[in-house]
């Protein structure tokens, strides 16, 4: 409970606070606390176990409480809502991104990322996660089923396909199918295995069910963020708020809510810049289903013992990850 809360004249004080659990919170919030700064994490979501990860379909099962979908105009976005945002509800898929993404340009010739960043800048940093969580690159022996269907039909259609590098422990792994809803066998290398529990070793704080409203100016020139604490079985009703005052204030709500929290806080930050909610792009661009069978796939042997030989070439253009 926050000084406010408890109507107290002092209020609630930290080094840090990060807004969000996801990838961006996570990752922030373990080396701001490993350097020594007093952490507080606020995650709407619940903090759900390994062992609470449900398979089913239900209303209220881990399927459904551990997912925020917005229908937007022209765009929805589904999002995790838990304690380790979307790295909970994500597939574990983890190529690095291309190098000539970094090059797009918009309509006027401008280049649409920052200068200084880059794959070059980034690879550094990629390969600092893919040791934390870790990451593996999987073999056409590892791949699943549907994995070698869909190479198999790749190869039918004339197309290579690569075994993507995936943050999956493939000894613990079952092949489940189930690992949207959370995977109830700590395979799937989410931040509830790396990053969190050691920030959390450093001293920072997670706080589970507090959703953050947001943010005003303190007199010493910090910023006060303002959340509601929402009950664990009904995300619509509010048991309580409070206040949290940092030098520094982290937004990591995910592309969705973060510029809403921004937006909300121009009376007291000063307008957003015009870019901020606007100009969102799909990050799969595309999401498909598909049924498939080995005799359309027309490769009956691809998964079998048969797969060295068959197997689908490997890509020109696989970027080393
Ligand atoms: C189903 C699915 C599958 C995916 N598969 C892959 C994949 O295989 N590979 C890949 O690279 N990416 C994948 N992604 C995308 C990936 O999960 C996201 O890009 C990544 O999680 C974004 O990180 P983030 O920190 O920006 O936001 P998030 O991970 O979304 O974290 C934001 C956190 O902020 C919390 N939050 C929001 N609003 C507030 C508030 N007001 N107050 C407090 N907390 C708040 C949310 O509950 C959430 O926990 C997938 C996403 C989904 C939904």
């Amino acid at each position: 409970m926050s000084g406010t809360e408890r109507g107290g004249a002092t209020p609630e004080k930290t080094d840090v606070v990060v807004i969000g659990s996801g990838f961006g919170g996570a990752i922030a919030a373990y080396h701001l606390a490993a350097g020594g700064a007093k952490v507080v994490l606020l995650e709407r979501g619940p903090w759900v176990a390994s062992d609470e990860f449900e398979h089913d379909f239900l209303l209220g099962s881990s399927y459904t409480r551990i997912f925020d979908f917005v229908v937007g105009d022209g765009m929805s976005v589904l999002g995790g809502n838990c304690v380790g945002g979307g790295s909970v509800v994500y597939f574990a898929a983890m190529p690095r991104a291309p190098r000539f993404v970094f090059e797009r340009a918009g309509n006027i010739g401008r280049r649409m990322w920052p200068a200084a960043i880059d794959r070059d800048a980034l690879e550094p940093w990629y390969d600092r996660v893919a040791e934390a969580l870790p990451i593996i690159r999987q073999d056409w022996n590892d791949v699943t089923y549907s994995g070698g269907l869909f190479a198999a039909a790749c190869a039918h259609a004339g197309r290579t396909a690569n075994p993507a590098p995936a943050a999956i422990d493939r000894e613990l792994c079952t092949n489940c199918n189930w690992m949207m809803a959370g995977c109830r066998f700590d395979a799937k290398r989410s931040l509830l295995l790396n990053y969190l529990p050691a920030a959390v070793a450093h001293g920072a704080e997670i706080r589970p069910l507090h959703e953050v409203q947001h943010l005003s100016r303190t007199d010493d020139g910090g910023y006060r963020v303002h959340y509601n604490v929402i009950d664990d079985e009904d995300y619509r009703i509010t048991a309580g708020g409070g206040t949290l005052d940092a030098r520094l204030v982290v937004v990591a709500a995910g592309a969705g809510a973060t510029p809403v929290i921004l937006q909300r806080s121009e009376h007291a930050l000063g307008p957003m810049p015009p870019a901020v909610g606007r100009y969102f792009s799909g990050n799969g661009e595309r999401l498909n289903t598909a049924s498939s069978t080995r005799r359309r796939s027309g490769r009956s042997s691809v998964w079998t013992g048969e797969a060295r030989r068959t197997r689908p070439r490997r890509s020109a253009r696989d970027p080393a990850w």
